[in-house]
């Protein structure tokens, strides 16, 4: 699916489930990680994660559509537009829509390595995001005795 397409379906939505016409540009945005859609106050165009439409499927997708279209619809009528707002839940309630911007799985920040290990038979490296026990486990290709570092966090 692409923009064009992603255009036609908000607007077939807004349609459908608001009686009134979506003005703005949807599109899709694929930096979008922690939730599924964004709606921009200002320029009052929303953005669609395409990777929800990946792993949840359209139908899950358009109840997210529906979500950033009662942000929109709210917005532009000057009523309460936010999550904590009554107009919000209300309206959002009524259509369907999804209950929040979902947060979707696997998009966690990665736990960093934190531990060098080195072997000073070999001289192989291992990284390990967990402190080891050097007197318990050795070297897993020589059997020799390790040293263990800390590495500095990368952020
Ligand atoms: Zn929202
Ligand atoms: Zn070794």
């Amino acid at each position: 699916m692409d923009n064009a397409q992603l255009q036609a379906w908000v607007e077939r939505v807004s349609l459908e489930s608001f009686r009134r016409p979506f003005l703005h540009k949807a599109t899709f945005n694929s930096r979008l990680r922690s939730t599924g859609g964004r709606y921009f106050l200002r320029s009052h165009n929303i953005e669609i994660s395409p990777k929800q439409l990946e792993m949840f499927g359209s139908e899950e997708v358009e109840k997210i559509i529906k979500h950033e279209l009662c942000h929109y619809h709210l917005h532009l009528m000057r009523k309460g537009y936010q999550h904590r707002d009554a107009d919000f839940k209300q309206l959002l309630a009524q259509v369907g829509g999804s209950r929040f911007c979902q947060a979707m799985p696997g998009t966690k920040r990665k736990e960093p390595y934190r531990y060098k290990l080195v072997c000073s038979g070999c001289g192989t490296e291992f990284m390990r995001k967990r402190k080891v026990d050097v007197k318990k486990y050795g070297c897993g290709r020589c059997r020799g005795k390790l040293v263990q570092s800390l590495v500095e966090s990368q952020g």
